[in-house]
């Protein structure tokens, strides 16, 4: 017996089932964009290192496409399951703890939110990891799992540009719908590898950054209409290509387009 191969087996089931419910409803509802895909522009920003700037971050825009029209992933890698699972593990202890403590005002679903920018047809939605009230005030909490030797690359750009879209959705929502005042938005790292912990705060850690170019999303908008696969965000050779779901549709099926 191979119990690896079994737990793989029935992890790729799994994947794929969760896949089909996703495409039926996305059918049904319509397409999201999603402010946790880190989507996305070529940025400017002089935050950026130099490399970083013009160049594209977050999720890239053929991918969005893929995943908005139901196409099947080709690529799905067991491996790549485990990771994001140790991920979700370390988002549930966090919420149990917080919690056990007393401290958990809110967790993702209760803050979920879909926002209609004037731009783009399809809505955008959020959904923050936790809100947590001490020492009477309240914080905004992103969590984020990564690897020791990726704290000296924290925050990344996807990840200023999500907490930037929380405290413009937020702070307004937060106010008129709770009736309370948002102190301060963190991200929180955790190390896969070797349990380091770091939180960062917008404006002491990092600055929140420029959003209202929303110019990607209005072009995948209009691929999507007319069923255009949108060109390449990134080369081969890039890591986001080497864990896309979408690899062999991308650079083989499609590679000509
Ligand atoms: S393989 Fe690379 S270029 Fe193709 S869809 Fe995936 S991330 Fe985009």
């Amino acid at each position: 017996m191979n119990c690896i191969n079994l737990l793989e087996e029935q992890m790729l089931e799994e994947a794929f089932d969760r896949w089909q419910k996703r495409r039926d409803m996305v059918a049904e509802r319509g397409i999201h964009h999603s402010v946790t895909s880190g989507a996305m522009y070529k940025t400017t920003d002089p935050m950026d290192k130099p490399k970083e700037r013009d160049a594209y971050h977050g999720v890239c825009e053929r991918c969005q496409f893929y995943e908005h029209m139901g196409a099947e992933p080709t690529n799905v890698e067991a491996k790549s399951l485990f990771k994001m699972r140790w991920g979700n593990q370390i988002h549930f202890d966090c919420y149990r703890l917080w919690e056990a403590r007393g401290v958990l005002a809110k967790k993702e679903g209760d803050m979920a939110g879909l926002y209609e920018h004037p731009d783009l047809e399809f809505p955008i939605s959020y959904r923050p990891d936790a809100l947590l009230f001490d020492d009477d005030e309240y914080s905004l909490i992103d969590i984020k799992t990564t690897y020791g030797y990726g704290f000296s690359k924290i925050p990344k750009w996807s990840q200023r540009w999500q907490m930037s879209w929380y405290a413009k959705l937020l702070d307004p929502r937060a106010y008129e719908e709770w009736g309370i005042e948002i102190s301060e938005y963190v991200i929180t790292f955790f190390a896969r590898d070797n349990a380091n912990r770091r939180s960062l705060v917008a404006g002491k850690h990092f600055d929140f950054m420029d959003i209202d170019d929303v110019s990607v999303w209005v072009h995948l908008e209009e691929c999507l209409k007319k069923k255009e696969v949108p060109e390449r965000s990134y080369d081969r050779t890039h890591w986001m290509c080497k864990y896309c779901d979408y690899r062999d549709l991308c650079w083989e099926a499609h590679k000509n387009v």
